[in-house]
């Protein structure tokens, strides 16, 4: 089966759920057993649930993985995955470039538990041998990145990686199942927010993991279960509902995207758009070949590189809501620097290039005249 099929058949048999067309949302806690000792597909909703069950195959099924694992939060799917796969006196390497709540979670959860973390610029594969010790156990990937949509070669970096025995895992968010494959790619282990393209309408928070080898899928899924931060079954229902556009919606966005990266590209207001699908991009002969498409997000800096310039603009933008998130079927403008990297520090910051003067836009499935004509209005002096 082709992507889109998958997307709105894939790990769902409506026998033995009374024919309904969609899956029933199994709002119980627990299930009842016949006899002592029965042995239940499912007992308990925090181990499991059938609604639960079908967005995890599902999600398995989009990345042609094994195995799929569904959480509360993307930020509990990253979690239960840096448990899962280190132990104190380990080491994990980052790309420095990463969502602020991974940052937070690797220096502020993680060092605290005896885990070393390293930052590094991986943007060239080469980078990373060097950096490998004998206590590193994990790679810690995000491509494209939030804000700045860098990208790193998940193929390259995944073979040196598994040459010294280190795990790869990627945060492919920004992706989506629709445009990158980082397990097709060598990784080990992809995370998704779910809270963004997947769920894609801005109505559900939800973190979902895909893995193939049996051993990592045990050691994650024991941390889901004994942990227990797991979506309910509504959550899982959303979900799920979102994923079945997913195909249309990408198209749509990255369509928008490729439109609105163009238009701000010679805006005299803008001082550099980051967009991978632009020539000038460093990463975009890699996104050829690593991604399907471009995308749905650009990132501006301002040409005026104050809060104050920032905030102007994302006060007259009508279409573009300010708020943290992106993913969703509605346009959205992020002031990267106070939001959604607000937690990072400043030091931080300028070293990666988030800046004050810069706008992260989610942009939507909606009209693009109309998305254009509203950029052009809140730029104009
Ligand atoms: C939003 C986001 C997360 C965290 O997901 P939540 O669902 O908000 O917990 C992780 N990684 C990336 C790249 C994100 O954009």
């Amino acid at each position: 089966m082709k992507f889109a099929t998958k997307a709105v058949h894939a790990g769902y048999d409506y026998h033995g759920h009374q024919r309904a067309l969609m899956p029933p949302i199994y709002q119980t806690s627990a299930f009842a057993h016949d006899e002592v000792g029965e042995q239940l597909d499912f007992a308990y909703s925090r181990t499991g649930t059938p609604t639960r069950a079908v967005l995890e195959a599902n999600l398995a099924a989009l990345e042609g993985a094994a195995h799929g694992l569904a959480f509360a939060s993307g930020m509990a799917a990253v979690d239960a995955v840096l448990r899962a796969t280190l132990q104190p006196g380990d080491e994990v390497i980052a790309v420095a470039d990463l969502y602020g709540g991974a940052y937070r979670v690797l220096t502020k959860v993680m060092a605290a538990q005896g885990i070393t973390v390293t930052f590094a610029d991986l943007t060239d594969a080469a980078n990373l041998a060097p950096l490998i010790g004998s206590n590193t156990k994990l790679l810690w990937l995000e491509s494209p990145t939030n804000p700045l949509l860098n990208l790193v070669d998940i193929s390259a970096l995944s073979a040196v990686a598994h040459q010294h025995g280190v795990k790869v895992a990627v945060d492919s968010t920004f992706a989506t199942p629709y445009l990158q494959n980082p397990l097709q790619l060598g990784a080990d282990i992809v995370v998704h927010s779910a809270t963004k393209y997947l769920g894609g309408h801005s109505d559900v928070l939800l973190g979902l993991v895909a893995v193939s080898d049996s051993e990592l899928y045990k050691a994650i899924k024991f941390i889901q279960n004994a942990a227990g931060a797991v979506p309910g079954p509504q959550d899982c229902f959303l979900t799920l509902r979102g994923i079945k556009t997913l195909a249309l919606r990408m198209e749509r966005h990255c369509d928008n995207a490729e439109k609105v990266a163009a238009f701000l590209q010679t805006h005299p207001a803008i001082e550099q758009v980051f967009f991978p699908g632009l020539l000038a991009h460093p990463g975009h002969e890699l996104a050829k070949r690593q991604m399907r498409r471009f995308g749905g997000i650009v990132t501006v800096y301002l040409k005026d590189n104050s809060r104050a310039a920032a905030s102007r603009i994302a006060g007259k933008l009508q279409l573009f809501m300010l708020a943290e998130s992106l993913g969703g079927v509605e346009s959205l403008v992020n002031h990267s620097y106070t939001m959604s990297h607000g937690g990072m520090p400043p030091e931080q910051k300028a070293a990666l290039g988030i800046r004050d003067g810069q706008l992260r836009l989610s942009i939507g499935i909606e009209d693009i005249d109309d998305i254009l004509a509203d950029l052009a209005q809140a730029l104009a002096d």
